[in-house]
């Protein structure tokens, strides 16, 4: 990564924003993936391909730009419709049609503005958000980039990731992982001219918060700091619900070594509302399901008994005397929680029980965990350490690329 000072960052986002064409797209597109970005770009409604949309600014007025001109301001509570019409963007308000135009800004007159957004086709609900809006038609569909502040974004993506119902501390350290991963991703969409989107595939943004102050609070009171291992890398600052008592090596799921990502023993989140679950499925059901995937073994899979297996510590196959499946491939086959589960047979003799613990791939941080090491006293470097092998907490700023 090359480094880019905050306040260049800034001047070469409003250059994007106005400049058209693909000159300002090409621009983009060879700078982004360098962001330190203190304004980030965020595609939202992202899964939806809306073809029609009504907005409406609900804290402050916004500037209508439109094909690089000053169109007017649209006033707090004014709505305005955006539709498609071919490659290009026809705007309609109560007072007219300003007419069709092929790229759209909103920009807060004030700053710091708010503005909601309803998809109207497909329908969707109503969503609220911070900052500036620019509007395209891009895959059929209308792209929506939300220009809005790191810490803005991450206190929306921490919300959306972990809830309402934590404490500070926990926050504090589920905020530097997601500004990590951020970082870690700025280019992940930069052939569409965003930095992230708004869903599972990057980060779950859903706008602004809907909860008090203290994940803003978090936030900002760790702003700029990320996880790093070695000299300075940002790690892959992967999070899941519950691990069952014990995280995976992330070799043993995603194939990827990765130094910080060791498998821990984890005391803390043995209670947490996700720590065990359990599935029941007929004998004859698990016995096609095996056969599906190869295995038929010396007794012809009659002996129910062959389907036991149990799990102390995380394996990585279910074995059946010469064969074996990946717990993972078990897991996904059969939409379980996780892969760190035993199995028995029912009394009736006619079922598999699949017993399970934790949800989620369980590699890196569990979040039930620590929520619990948070409410014990712990800080967020402790938690993050103890989820995390041999990592640093460092600020952005810091990290000479
Ligand atoms: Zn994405
Ligand atoms: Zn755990």
């Amino acid at each position: 990564m090359t480094w880019v000072p905050p306040c260049k960052l800034l001047y070469l986002y409003s250059w994007f924003m106005s400049m058209k064409g693909f000159l300002g797209l090409l621009l983009f597109l060879t700078t982004s993936g360098s962001l330190h970005s203190e304004t980030v770009l965020v595609s939202i409604l992202n899964k939806h391909s809306c073809s029609a949309i009504l907005i409406s600014p609900d804290k402050g007025s916004y500037r209508l730009e439109a094909d690089g001109a000053e169109l007017f301001v649209l006033e707090k509570n004014e709505l305005l419709y955006v539709s498609m019409k071919g490659e290009e963007l026809f705007l309609s308000k109560l007072s007219g049609s300003p007419g069709i135009f092929s790229s759209v800004s909103l920009v807060s007159a004030e700053g710091r503005g708010g503005f909601t957004v309803r998809s109207v086709v497909p329908l969707t609900q109503e969503k609220y958000y911070y900052g500036n809006l620019n509007l395209s038609v891009d895959y059929e569909r209308i792209k929506m980039i939300n220009a809005v502040d790191e810490d803005i974004y991450l206190a929306g993506v921490v919300e959306a990731e972990s809830g309402t119902s934590s404490t500070e501390m926990f926050y504090k350290a589920h905020s530097i992982i997601c500004r990590t991963y951020l970082y870690n991703n700025l280019d992940r969409h930069m052939d569409e001219g965003f930095h992230l989107c708004d869903e599972v595939h990057c980060q779950v943004y859903k706008g602004r918060l809907t909860s008090s102050g203290i994940i803003n609070d978090a936030v900002s009171s760790t702003s700029g700091k990320v996880i790093t291992y070695g000299n300075g890398d940002l790690i892959t600052a992967a999070f899941h619900s519950n691990c069952g008592g014990q995280t995976v090596n992330s070799q043993d799921i995603w194939l990827i070594s990765r130094p910080y990502l060791r498998s821990v023993h984890d005391p803390y989140c043995r209670y947490g509302k996700n720590a065990k679950w359990k599935l029941n499925v007929g004998l004859d059901e698990w016995r096609s399901y095996l056969r599906s995937m190869g295995i038929s073994g010396s007794h012809n899979l009659s002996d129910p008994s062959i389907f036991c297996f149990s799990q102390q510590s995380r394996s990585v196959f279910y074995r059946i005397e010469n064969s074996s499946i990946p717990l993972r491939q078990i897991r996904s086959d059969w939409n379980l929680k996780s892969a760190f589960f035993e199995i028995d047979i029912a009394e009736s003799g006619q079922e598999v029980i699949i017993r399970g613990k934790g949800y989620g791939h369980g590699a890196g941080l569990c979040q039930e965990g620590a929520m619990e090491m948070a409410a014990r006293g712990y800080n967020f470097l402790d938690i993050l350490q103890f989820y995390y092998t041999d990592i640093s907490v460092r600020d952005i700023d810091s990290l000479v690329y």
